[in-house]
């Protein structure tokens, strides 16, 4: 195993800031770390280290459809007309498609500091609703284009069997969605043996949302897993309607009481929640996964996000409809949103003169990684997952510390991130994926085809 080293004038480290830090790699991994060191003649050197992010949703092949969704309907549009939107995009979309749109994904979540994905993976069946002979088909797509692109995934297979609460029967734009509890053990066993030769790859699941599963199938899909369990809640006030009339309760009331929601869950959204749920959801110890650029897309609402933090909830960000990919605007948006409702400043930052984007970053780097079953921080022992930020970017000059992620965070209009490394190998480089080229190609051949 041949050891490497990396040389950073500036690295945020598991422990905090360093200067002068030198990253032995061996096997993808931190061998060895040491701090105030001088860089050696001839050895790689770069301006300043972050740890890579975990971005927790994704559906990789919405990226096809980012920006075709923003012509007005008739009668106003919301998060169901845009549904409708997707439906018709979902049903032109190949494997070879999803491959190519999410490789281009996938190298724009790497370019913006991601380093690993949750892909909460629903696009499972043929063209025509059948299931194909390899239940993980369209999921190999998924799988290549994290080895083609080098990005850590955790693969979140999606179990949705109904259109409504109370287990409606489904749409017939929701055809390719659709699996019973026993179809589903087949997904999840050859997801399993799909990512069995990517490095660091995890697989849990994902029961859609309660519109989509039974409270039986919930059950019977949480217990088919050890990994993360994900789940859609409470992003739409109709959704919150239809949950109450259904049941009484809340969505998120609901799960709290009903569902063993712990550590290991990921409620995505939880937008629209009562001060007792908000409450109720940061004691569980589940991550809020929240994708703030999507949900002002989307019109969703605002997370309350401040009560959460200040009831010790965890929290990660994601890019769930891939419209725009980019952790720094994720961040932004938490905080932006919280402000325009709070009409304050620097509501999630953790006290007096403390910085608002390193409580935004530490946030989302533990969130993200517990949410997805991967690491979080520079350590020994840990894959070198490793983000690099170019401070010849104007917005970075004279920023050292915590200013630093303030800037990047809220004051960067091209992105300054330089180079990416995944378990010591680099994907990006002047802010480019190494195989930018050959993506996008491939990603224009895709939505030519799809479009046509
Ligand atoms: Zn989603």
């Amino acid at each position: 195993m041949t050891a490497s080293s990396l040389w950073f004038d500036h690295a945020l480290l598991a422990d905090g800031w360093a200067r002068g830090v030198r990253l032995t790699l061996a096997g993808g991994r931190i061998a060895d770390l040491q701090r105030d060191t001088a860089r050696r003649p001839g050895e790689p050197a770069y301006d300043a280290a972050l740890p890579g992010l975990c971005n927790l949703h994704s559906h990789a092949f919405q990226r096809g459809m980012a920006g075709m969704a923003e012509v007005a309907g008739p009668e106003g549009d919301n998060f169901w007309t845009w549904r409708e939107a997707m439906y018709l995009f979902v049903d032109r979309l190949t494997p070879d498609h999803n491959r190519a749109i999410a490789e281009l994904a996938f190298a724009e979540m790497l370019e913006a500091g991601f380093t690993r994905v949750g892909e909460f993976h629903y696009l499972h069946n043929d063209l025509d609703g059948r299931a194909y002979a390899d239940p993980a088909e369209m999921a190999q797509g998924i799988v290549g284009a994290a080895e083609t692109t080098g990005i850590a995934l955790t693969l979140l297979p999606v179990f949705y069997a109904h259109s409504n609460f109370g287990g409606l029967p489904p749409k017939p734009g929701q055809r390719r969605f659709i699996q019973d509890v026993d179809g589903f053990g087949r997904l999840l066993e050859a997801s399993r043996a799909a990512v069995r030769g990517l490095p660091d790859a995890t697989v849990g699941a994902a029961p859609h949302s309660l519109r989509a599963v039974t409270p039986e199938e919930l059950g019977d899909v949480a217990a088919m897993t050890d990994g993360p369990i994900h789940i859609h809640a409470a992003e739409q006030v109709k959704e919150v309607e239809d949950c109450l009339a259904w049941s009484g309760a809340r969505p998120v009331e609901w799960l709290l009481a009903n569902a063993a929601v712990d550590r290991r869950w990921c409620l995505v959204h939880a937008t629209h929640m009562t001060p007792d749920e908000t409450a109720g959801l940061a004691r569980s110890g589940a991550v809020a996964g929240l994708c703030p650029v999507t949900e002002a897309n989307l019109g969703d609402g605002v997370f309350p996000t401040r009560s959460y933090l200040a009831a010790g909830g965890a929290l990660g960000v994601g890019t769930d409809s891939n419209v725009l990919i980019e952790a720094a605007a994720e961040l932004r948006g938490l905080e932006y949103a919280q402000r325009l409702v709070d009409r304050a400043r620097n509501v999630t930052a953790r006290g007096p003169g403390r910085s608002t984007g390193a409580a935004l970053f530490q946030a989302a780097l533990a969130g993200g990684a517990q949410a997805l079953g991967g690491e979080a921080g520079l350590r020994i022992g840990a894959a070198a997952d490793v983000v690099a930020l170019d401070l010849a970017h104007p917005s970075l000059a004279g920023r050292a510390g915590d200013a630093l992620l303030d800037a990047w965070i809220f004051a960067c209009r091209d992105n300054p991130v330089s180079a990416v490394w995944r378990r010591g190998r680099q994907v990006v480089a002047q802010g480019r994926h190494i195989d930018r080229d050959a993506i996008v190609t491939r990603y224009r051949e895709a939505l030519a085809r799809i479009t046509a």
